[in-house]
This record gives C-alpha cells, sequence and structure tokens, in this order.
C-alpha cells in the first residue's frame, strides 16, 4: 500500500498537479481507492471522496464546486460519468480504477487512463513533501438533504486527531491484533476514519467493494477472519436477517461500530445475545470528521443488571476526548445533564468544522460551538442520548415527543422490518406521532397489533395514533431514512391531507 501509494504522488506530480489541487473519487471500498487516500493527501493535494448515490446534477454540482482536477472511479460507475462529464468544468484527467486490459475503449471520456497503466509507469522511490498540518488532506460534502450540499475541509492536523481518538480504547479500540471490514463507505465521511485509524495501529483492512447484501458481507467476515466491522443500521439489518435466516453464527467477529443513525435497541440486542458480537454505538456528523461520542460503557455500568446495560448501549456515549458537548435551551441557556433534559446538542473540538469551504473563518459556529441540528439529552455519567434532528421533533400537546423512541420499539417487533416516526398536525394536540412501517417479507402484523405492542413501554401519549404500512421507506444517499420523502409518499400524503388521525 505505501509502495503503491507513492507511485500514485508520483503519477500526479508527473500531471503537475500543484498542491492542494482536489483529486476526486466515485468509488467503493477496495484497495486502490486506499492507495488514493494516502497518495493524493500525503503528496499535499486534497482527496475529495464524492457520493455515488447522489443525483448526478449534485455530483456535478459537487465536483465544479470543489474545483476537482481529477476524477478517479470505479468502472462500476462509467455511466454515471459519462453522464456528468460534459457538465464538470473543472475536472482534466480521468482515470478509471483498473487494470490497463479492462480499460474501456470507446468510453467517450477524454483522455481515460487505466488507474494501473497510471501508477506503474512511476517509481516508487519518493519522498513524501513536508506542509503546515493544518493544509488541507481531504474533504467531504454534507448530504444536503436540503439546498447544495456543504464542503467540509478535513486537515492533516485534524484528520489524525481524529485517527488517534478513534483508535482509543473506549473509542473502536483498533489495535494490529484487528482485521477491520469497513462496510461504511470510504466514500463518506473518510469511513469514519477508519482507513487512517488502521494505517495508525497496523490494523488489516477487508473491503467489501460493491458487495453490501447480507450473504456476501457474511461470507467476506468469515472468510478474512473479520474482527470488527463497521455499518450503519439498515447495512446490519441485512447482514442480521441473513445470519438469522441461516441458522449461521460469527466465529471471528467480536465487535462492530454501528451509528450514521440511530441503532435500535434490538439490533444491539440480536447481536450480543445471539451471536456474542459487542456493538459500540455511535455518534457523528459529516462536520465532526465524523466521530463525536461512542458508547463504552465504564465499569461501574458493567456492574449493573443486564436491562440497565442494555439502555446504556443503546446510548450514543460519551464524548470523545478532545470533544466538549453542551445542550442548550431555547432560550440558549445550557441545560442540565441529567438524562432526562433534552435541548439542541453543540459540539466543539480540533477535528470539528469552523467554516464549509471555501469559508476560511468560523462562520459555522455559534460562540466557538457547533449546532449540530440534533436534539438529546446527556446524563450526569456524560452519556450522550440522540432523541431527535431538530427538524424531525414531534410536538404533542407541548410536549415533546422522541421519533427515534417510537421507531425502536416497533423495530423491536418480529414483523417489522423498518419505521419511521413522523409528525402529523392534529387540530387539537398540534401534533401527533404516527409510525410509517415495511414489513419483512412474508410477515403480516395488523395496526392494532402493533399498536398494542407500544402499551407498557411508553407512556399511552406518546404511543402513536396510527399505523401506515407502505412497501418500502426512502433511504437517503448515505443509507438513512429521508423523513421528508417518507412524508411525500402518496400513501403518506394521503393520510395527512384528509387530517390523519385527528379527523
Ligand atoms: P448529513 O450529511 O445527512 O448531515 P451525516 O452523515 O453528517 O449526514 O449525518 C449526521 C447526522 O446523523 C447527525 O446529525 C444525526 O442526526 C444522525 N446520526 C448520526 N449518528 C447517529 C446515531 N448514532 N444516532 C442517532 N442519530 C445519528
Amino acid at each position: 500500500m505505501a509502495r503503491r501509494s507513492r507511485q500514485v504522488a508520483r503519477a500526479l506530480d508527473a500531471m503537475a498537479m500543484p498542491l492542494s489541487a482536489r483529486v476526486a473519487t466515485l468509488a467503493w471500498n477496495g484497495y486502490r481507492h486506499l492507495e488514493l487516500y494516502f497518495g493524493v493527501s500525503g503528496s499535499g493535494r486534497v482527496l475529495h471522496t464524492i457520493n455515488p448515490r447522489l443525483h448526478p446534477d449534485q455530483i456535478a454540482w459537487i465536483a465544479n464546486h470543489a474545483d476537482d482536477q481529477v476524477l478517479c472511479f470505479d468502472l462500476s460507475f462509467l455511466p454515471l460519468v459519462q453522464a456528468v462529464h460534459g457538465k464538470c468544468q473543472t475536472i482534466r484527467h480521468y482515470v478509471a480504477l483498473c487494470d490497463r486490459d479492462a480499460l474501456p475503449q470507446d468510453s467517450a471520456i477524454p483522455g481515460l487512463i487505466s488507474y494501473e497503466q497510471w501508477v506503474q509507469e512511476q517509481s516508487d522511490d519518493y519522498r513524501w513533501p513536508q506542509f503546515d498540518e493544518n493544509a488541507a488532506s481531504s474533504m467531504c460534502y454534507t448530504s444536503g438533504t436540503t439546498g447544495h450540499p456543504k464542503a467540509v475541509m478535513y486537515s492533516h492536523r485534524s484528520t489524525l486527531l481524529h485517527a488517534y481518538g478513534a483508535a482509543l480504547p473506549d473509542s473502536m479500540a483498533i489495535s494490529a491484533r484487528d482485521v477491520i471490514l469497513p462496510v461504511v463507505p470510504m466514500f463518506h465521511v473518510n469511513a469514519w476514519g477508519i482507513p487512517y485509524a488502521a494505517a495508525l495501529t497496523g490494523a488489516a483492512l477487508v473491503f467489501p467493494g460493491p458487495l453490501l447484501d447480507g450473504k456476501s458481507v457474511y461470507q467476506l467476515i468469515e472468510q478474512e477472519r473479520v474482527t470488527f466491522a463497521a455499518g450503519v443500521p439498515t447495512v446490519w439489518q441485512m447482514l442480521l436477517d441473513h445470519v438469522k435466516g441461516g441458522g449461521q453464527q460469527f466465529s471471528t467477529l467480536k465487535r462492530t461500530v454501528i451509528g450514521g443513525s440511530a441503532c435500535p435497541p434490538a439490533m444491539i440486542q440480536a447481536f450480543r445475545e445471539q451471536y456474542g458480537v459487542e456493538v459500540i454505538h455511535a455518534w457523528g456528523m459529516t462536520e465532526t470528521s465524523p466521530l463525536g461520542a461512542l458508547c463504552a460503557l465504564k465499569n461501574k455500568s458493567l456492574m449493573q443488571p443486564e436491562e440497565e446495560q442494555i439502555k446504556l448501549r443503546c446510548k450514543q456515549g460519551r464524548a470523545m476526548y478532545g470533544i466538549d458537548f453542551k445542550i442548550v435551551g431555547d432560550d440558549a441557556g445550557e441545560l442540565p445533564w441529567d438524562g432526562k433534559t433534552f435541548g439542541d446538542l453543540y459540539v466543539k473540538g480540533p477535528w470539528v468544522v469552523r467554516d464549509y469551504f471555501p469559508g476560511k473563518d468560523t462562520a459555522a459556529l455559534v460562540d466557538g460551538w457547533f449546532p449540530t441540528g440534533d436534539v438529546a439529552t446527556i446524563d450526569a455519567d456524560g452519556y450522550l442520548q440522540i432523541t431527535d434532528r431538530s427538524k424531525d421533533v414531534i410536538k404533542s400537546g407541548g410536549e415533546w415527543i422522541s421519533s427515534i423512541d417510537i421507531e425502536n420499539i416497533a423495530m423491536a417487533h418480529p414483523a417489522v422490518q423498518l419505521a419511521a416516526c413522523i409528525g402529523v398536525s392534529h387540530p387539537k394536540w398540534d401534533e401527533r406521532p404516527v409510525i410509517v412501517v415495511v414489513l419483512r417479507e412474508q410477515m403480516t402484523l395488523a395496526r392494532e397489533e402493533l399498536l398494542q405492542f407500544y402499551e407498557g413501554k411508553i407512556a399511552k401519549w406518546q404511543i402513536p395514533d396510527d399505523v401506515i404500512f407502505v412497501d418500502a421507506i426512502p433511504l437517503g444517499a448515505t443509507g438513512k431514512m429521508l423523513k421528508s420523502k417518507v412524508r411525500q409518499m402518496p400513501e403518506v400524503a394521503a393520510y395527512c391531507a384528509h387530517g390523519g388521525s385527528g379527523s
């Protein structure tokens, strides 16, 4: 990897790429992508990983905004590159991440070269340049569910500090004894810093490429003797379904980090109780590199009964060293850490964004703190619990209802595959929760049965008013449920238009 990363650095020199030039990727998790991570950033250029699941127009917008000079892409994205290259005004070089022989002859992409030819023409003798640690090393755009995506730049300093933090025992506990499978994509927030933390500790990396279905991921874990894996809940659900269906077990997997959206308690329990795999729940965002909190239990919590431990494991965890949290109320006053009072979560730390590119000041901050847009509680031991994104909070009769709590309960029902809780306007209560549900294949569940399932689990007034069954829930480019799109689904829109449960 080191040798070929040096060849990448030389290949960029041969193209006369200046320092800080942006080199973009449209690629799955793979070894060539990893070589680019180090060859591009190590030689002083900026690695710009683009999320291929974004709309083509958004990809072109991002490439132009970032002033990308080179685009390296997996051949599976050739149709996408063919669709957008005419709109990408700044890209001067296109590199296909493939062998010489695999390069398509009639791609219509000007000057397309294969990665292997590009790097193999270069010697691997290269001296890494010295530069300011505050220089940019990589960049990532937020998913941009509303408006244009925003660009977050990471520096060498922030990336290294974040990698140290990620590898700590109470974070991902990464060491040279690990074989790591990052299922979380290298095209979104640097696969949660795993490529750097693995290099820093000497852990082995295993790459899934485009094969993210449960069966392929399971086979890879077993075949490569993976000890640690990381991914978002939606992907892990496919893995669990596969393993459960086949009555299989994991022979080497010990821990998994799950984050990006709330990990349902049922998933944490299934991994722990049926498969002996520890789930580390993690919270973060593009603007925080992304890790901010991970849920490793404190010694005193390990003495508590299993039910209490599970409650803690479902929280998003304690702030990593270097990250500070505060929660504030409507009057901007700081709220207590009592595990009950919730407010807007603000963070600060050396790997938290200060301004969006191309800005260079601290415009993204409020008095030095970054407003996350999440609503959370923090308990006396510092465990953070995200209750909602501020725009998804449901307000019923002046009281707040956590849509994540409502979703988690539904997801614990064996017939439920996926659940999204939305607030529907109500003449008396202002808003009431309604749960939109996708059932598992060949399963049936009546509305009343699911509503009864809530009884005793939350206060009566928090139980959703209704259930809307749908075939699928729209997911965004990073595998998260898109609540705004859920509201636009015909079944849901029709329900809301009829006054929902209040009519
Ligand atoms: P986007 O670009 O959509 O903002 P990010 O990948 O930056 O995407 O996502 C950050 C957001 O994801 C957080 O602000 C939070 O709302 C949500 N999130 C991340 N991890 C968790 C988690 N463990 N539990 C609940 N929500 C989470």
